[in-house]
């Protein structure tokens, strides 16, 4: 029987004005927003036009059990158009009973009776981008909010959430941005716990070309934490948080009992997923597509592909499977890692082929069972949790390695 996917993201792109570490695809819009009385721009209104449209392509469209509203700032959105959204789900994909249903709020960019209109529409869970907690840090990074603002943010949150209005919430945070020393990574931690967020994503400060950040590295103006300052932070991080309940389920997610966020396993697991919104990639059945990430474009896209000639992305397909090396790099995230034996009896492999592959990696990966970076159980394999979640890359790059001599 074909599987359908069952969870969707849905790319909201608009931002205030784009942080200094950003690419990802959005538009900033200033104070535009704010201008119109909330009611949304001419662009907002045009753009979730695109997006209405694009939703309403897919042919068989499947109940939903995960629903996750990413951007960009979805906040900037208001509670109507929130409703909106999930409403043209409801209605046509139909939403399972207890399905999660994400939305991403920057603080600054909501206020109480905001967050109530959310639930109202249907969110149940919300990501928090704090970053983090000292003004200074914010600034440099281009943030819009402050530490006040994170702070009202995540009272109403926790208070939404102990009263029972929703079933969980996140707090994210990024590790090594520029001037976070040690001490006070270790204050933005323990500030965080003092909210007791069920979940918490703490990202690692990467620089990506074009952002103003990656100007400031070139002009050797920014300074960044060496090798063995990020690594002193991910151990605490590690330390603090299990002490304090939370179980690292994925490199860069930490929950307490009950909390993981069920959309991102959605990806971590490597099942099919929907995806609608400028820049956004899909992968219903395996293979990723993603959209334009310029909006003429995107829209030209949607005009063309969903009224004149649907894109193959949007077609329902056989299932494709996944590459074996995107399956382990996938796997390897997760705290219970990979089945190793199980993913190469999928490949449709002779023995002959099967066992030697296996071999040769076996072999490779014997050397970070050793350096204690990769762990075996029985038939699984996985990192080792702070060592191995910190070091993964060079076991990686040794399966990457083994995958174009086997493939
Ligand atoms: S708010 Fe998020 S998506 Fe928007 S520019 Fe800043 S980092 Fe990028």
């Amino acid at each position: 029987m074909k599987k359908f996917p069952r969870s969707a993201y849905v790319h909201i792109p608009f931002c205030h004005r784009r942080c200094f570490y950003c690419d990802f695809a959005v538009i900033p819009l200033g104070n535009k927003i704010e201008s119109l009385n909330g009611n949304g721009s001419k662009t907002v209104k045009e753009y979730l036009n695109f997006l209405n449209k694009e939703i309403l392509s897919i042919k068989h469209k499947s109940p939903l059990s995960t629903i996750y509203i990413g951007g960009g700032t979805p906040s900037i959105l208001n509670p109507l158009q929130i409703n909106d959204l999930i409403n043209l789900f409801r209605e046509n994909y139909r939403i399972d009973y207890g399905a999660e249903i994400t939305m991403e709020v920057d603080p600054a960019s909501f206020n109480e009776e905001d967050l109530h209109g959310f639930i109202k529409a249907g969110i149940n869970r919300f990501s928090l981008g704090a970053q983090s907690f000292n003004n200074q840090i914010l600034d440099q990074a281009g943030r819009r909010h402050s530490r006040q603002d994170i702070e009202k943010s995540c009272f109403w949150l926790k208070r939404a959430y102990e009263v029972g209005l929703i079933k969980s919430w996140s707090l994210d945070l990024i590790q090594n941005l520029p001037s976070s020393g040690f001490e006070q990574w270790q204050e933005d931690l323990e500030k965080s716990l003092s909210f007791r967020p069920p979940h918490i994503s703490i990202y690692d400060l990467t620089i990506e070309s074009g952002t103003v950040f990656k100007k400031l590295v070139d002009l050797g103006k920014l300074s960044l934490p060496n090798d063995d300052e990020s690594f002193k932070n991910s151990e605490i991080t590690n330390s603090i948080l299990k002490k304090s309940g939370y179980s690292r389920y994925e490199i860069s997610n930490y929950s307490l009992p009950g909390h993981q966020s069920r959309h991102n396993r959605v990806y971590w697991s490597g099942l099919g997923w929907w995806s609608f919104g400028q820049g956004s990639t899909s992968s219903p059945w395996g293979e990723k597509f993603t959209r334009p990430r310029i909006s003429k474009d995107y829209k030209k896209w949607v005009t063309e592909q969903c009224e004149i000639k649907l894109d193959p992305s949007l077609l329902n397909q056989e299932n494709i499977y996944k590459e074996l090396d995107e399956k382990i790099m996938l796997g390897m995230r997760l705290k219970e890692g990979i089945n190793i034996y199980k993913l190469i009896n999928e490949q449709n492999w002779d023995d002959k082929k099967s066992k030697i592959s296996l071999k040769i990696l076996l072999k490779e990966w014997d050397r970070f069972i050793e350096s204690g970076h990769l762990i075996k159980r029985g038939n699984r394999f996985f990192l080792s949790d702070p060592k191995g979640m910190e070091l993964s890359n060079p076991i990686l790059v040794s399966m990457f390695r083994w995958w174009e001599k086997v493939s």
